[in-house]
């Protein structure tokens, strides 16, 4: 059966709205020091408690919306990140989450180090920090969400 125009607009507001009251993330460590990862993990927790906003942890990256990555890519971990990446479903979102992930941060030029996330895989948030604290991993996420719900996006600074 074919949609008609206002069925699919429907639609479509449907699936936003699933989709930013229920984001499943998954996350990746790229060649982090474990810093940032344990700052996702404490944003995970009741402390911060980020189910709140809907976001669910994800084991498979079949079944995630978000892919929270930390660290910089290594060689190692390239061809896994890409996998991962290219193993989510569409539409996908990447989060960057600490200096690492952004820019190489300490890491940048080591012999085993290909570079930022943003050099493999397209990345849509940014969160900076060494590591970011739980606060600013929540903000890049509400940042994503609001990008979802078609708000204009905004340069995320650290808290
Ligand atoms: S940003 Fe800091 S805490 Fe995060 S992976 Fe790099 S060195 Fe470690």
């Amino acid at each position: 059966m074919k949609l008609t125009k206002p069925w699919e607009n429907a639609l479509k507001q449907i699936k936003t709205w699933a989709r930013v009251n229920s984001p499943w993330a998954i996350h990746f460590n790229s060649g982090s020091c474990n810093g940032c990862d344990i700052e996702i993990l404490a944003t995970l927790t009741p402390r911060y408690d980020l189910e709140r906003l809907g976001v669910k942890l994800q084991g498979s990256p079949r079944h995630a919306d978000v892919l929270l990555c930390t660290g910089p890519v290594t060689r190692q971990a390239r061809e896994r990140l890409l996998r991962t990446y290219e193993q989510m479903p569409e539409p996908k979102f990447v989060i960057a989450v600490g200096s690492c992930g952004i820019s190489g941060g300490v890491f940048q030029s080591c012999y085993n180090v290909v570079g930022s996330i943003d050099e493999v895989i397209p990345v849509d948030v940014y969160v900076p920090g060494c590591p970011p604290r739980p606060e600013a991993i929540i903000d890049g996420i509400v940042k994503l969400l609001d990008k979802l719900k078609g708000a204009k996006p905004e340069v995320i600074e650290t808290p």
